[in-house]
């Protein structure tokens, strides 16, 4: 166990009044056996305690919708830029702290975790949250004043696996419970340029006659992320959209993973080809969560909710 985090759960776990929610990372494939399934896992949440698992990927999913339509609205000639505000905590703390004067070219969105977390109380308002996977920053992420609303605790892949080891629950053999709630643009968020390509799969369906497409500009590992903002700042790119992840090939290299990035990156890849809907548009997962929460749709959630909002500046 190597964080106090897990006793508080443990205690809400075995005590079973509480609804607790887990809000599983979109790297979690592969990470508990390749046949943990999403059901599989959904079943041994459950089994532990847990009163639901949510894929937090059906999050990232309308978070790239959010990004499309800022980069639509935003980049309307050369010269024009977007870095992205998604998924990564050291990426957009890297921003905030040391290069502030491109603050306003991020768009004003919480992470996938966080929408996730807020998505969840407002449907079940005494729920705890709890968001489980390979990253430390995201403890931190949580506890930051403006969105602290929203995840309860930081639980990694290692801390979860403990507890299904000591309970003997095996994801890998367990039924499936309902299956999958994300499409392809979130589930690829885990590995360096997913973001990027989510995003310009997204633009070019929205706005098929736009004259600037998505030149999209990536980098894993802090070194790599700064040299990009440095070339950015420089204008030695001609890039329009940035994508920025502080481990080596993404969240699926990220401190607390089980299992190589190289081996991560496969099955995140997977997942991503097997998924039946490729944009939150199609996604009736999607569409449900919407009308339970009073939107009409997508872009209704996206123009009237304050959910998905955040304020760097
Ligand atoms: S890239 Fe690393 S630091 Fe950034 S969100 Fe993923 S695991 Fe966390």
């Amino acid at each position: 166990m190597e964080n106090k985090e897990i006793f508080p759960v443990l205690d809400m776990l075995c005590d079973r009044r509480q609804e607790v929610y887990a809000l599983i990372a979109p790297a979690f494939t592969g990470q508990f056996g390749k046949e943990a399934s999403v059901g599989r896992l959904r079943t041994a949440f459950k089994r532990i305690g847990f009163s639901g698992m949510v894929e937090v990927a059906a999050f990232a999913d309308i978070l790239t919708l959010k990004e499309a339509l800022e980069f639509d609205w935003h980049v309307k000639e050369e010269g024009d830029f977007q870095l992205t505000s998604c998924c990564c905590p050291v990426w957009i703390a890297m921003i905030r702290g040391i290069y502030h004067d491109l603050v306003g070219h991020v768009p004003g969105a919480v992470s996938p975790m966080i929408a996730a977390g807020r998505v969840v109380k407002k449907l079940h308002p005494n729920a705890v949250t709890v968001f489980i996977g390979p990253c430390m920053a995201k403890k931190k992420e949580a506890r930051e004043e403006d969105i602290a609303d929203a995840v309860d605790y930081v639980l990694t892949f290692q801390e979860v696996l403990d507890f299904f080891e000591a309970v003997n629950v095996n994801p890998a053999e367990l039924p499936e419970d309902e299956r999958e709630h994300s499409s392809k643009a979130g589930r690829i968020y885990a590995r360096t340029s997913g973001v990027s390509e989510a995003v310009a799969e997204t633009v070019a369906q929205l706005s098929p006659d736009k004259t600037i497409p998505v030149k999209a500009k990536q980098a894993d590992g802090v070194k790599a992320c700064r040299e990009l903002i440095e070339q950015i700042k420089n204008k030695k790119t001609d890039g329009n959209f940035f994508e920025g992840m502080a481990c080596s090939g993404g969240c699926v290299g990220g401190p607390k993973v089980l299992i190589p990035k190289e081996e991560g990156r496969a099955m995140v890849n997977e997942y991503g080809i097997a998924a039946q809907y490729r944009t939150p548009l199609e996604n009736p997962y999607v569409r449900e969560l919407l009308e339970r929460l009073g939107f009409t749709d997508i872009m209704d959630f996206l123009e009237h909710s304050d959910l998905l909002t955040r304020t760097f500046a």
